[in-house]
């Protein structure tokens, strides 16, 4: 496993790292779970910037991403990325999981950012099974580290006891 990639446990609105990855929905504006965590946390500086964003582009599409500033937050952006809904598994969504993780790291190269925390994307209300998106989320983000030198740190931050038990067993092998 790349030495770059680390596991925690705990909330990720306390990650004082370049940058914090929310799963986010479509409007961008705030909702349950990780999503409304962060919100709270970082004030409404993060909900300006996203507004912005929505006056620009219009909605932010599943697996796509968008960078914002961390209003309080001890991280210095946060990147929102969209995650499938899990409707069964034969509805692209695998495909869609991976690109909420390239679009998210090709926005922190894009911005300098180093050091990068991920929620466990689509895993809460968005349904997406544990173990079969965090074997996406380590794959991808492992492919992207082999060709960006540039990215320091990925911590994997899992706030249930579920997903920090998935993440230990699937990055203690060898090889996935
Ligand atoms: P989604 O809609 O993408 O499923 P959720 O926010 O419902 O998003 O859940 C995604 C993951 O975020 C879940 O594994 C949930 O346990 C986790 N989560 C919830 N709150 C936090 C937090 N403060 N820090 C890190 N992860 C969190």
């Amino acid at each position: 496993m790349d030495p770059r990639i680390q596991l925690i446990k705990g909330d990720i609105t306390k990650q004082k790292v370049d940058g914090i990855v929310n799963a986010a929905n479509s409007s961008l504006m705030g909702g349950g779970g990780v999503d409304g965590a962060i919100h709270r946390a970082g004030g409404p500086a993060i909900l300006d910037d996203c507004r912005k964003i929505i006056a620009r582009q219009g909605s932010c599409k599943t697996g796509e991403a968008v960078i914002t500033k961390a209003g309080n937050l001890p991280a210095s952006y946060v990147i929102h990325t969209v995650g499938p809904v899990w409707n069964g598994g034969e509805k692209g969504e695998a495909a869609k999981l991976a690109s909420c993780y390239i679009n998210s790291l090709t926005l922190a190269v894009e911005y300098h950012l180093p050091t990068i925390s991920f929620p466990n994307i689509s895993t809460g209300i968005y349904g997406y099974p544990k173990k079969e998106a965090a074997l996406i989320a380590i794959k991808t983000v492992s492919g992207f580290l082999l060709e960006n030198p540039f990215i320091k740190t990925i911590f994997f931050v899992c706030f249930d006891e579920e997903n920090h038990n998935i993440y230990n067993d699937l990055l203690s092998k060898q090889s996935l």
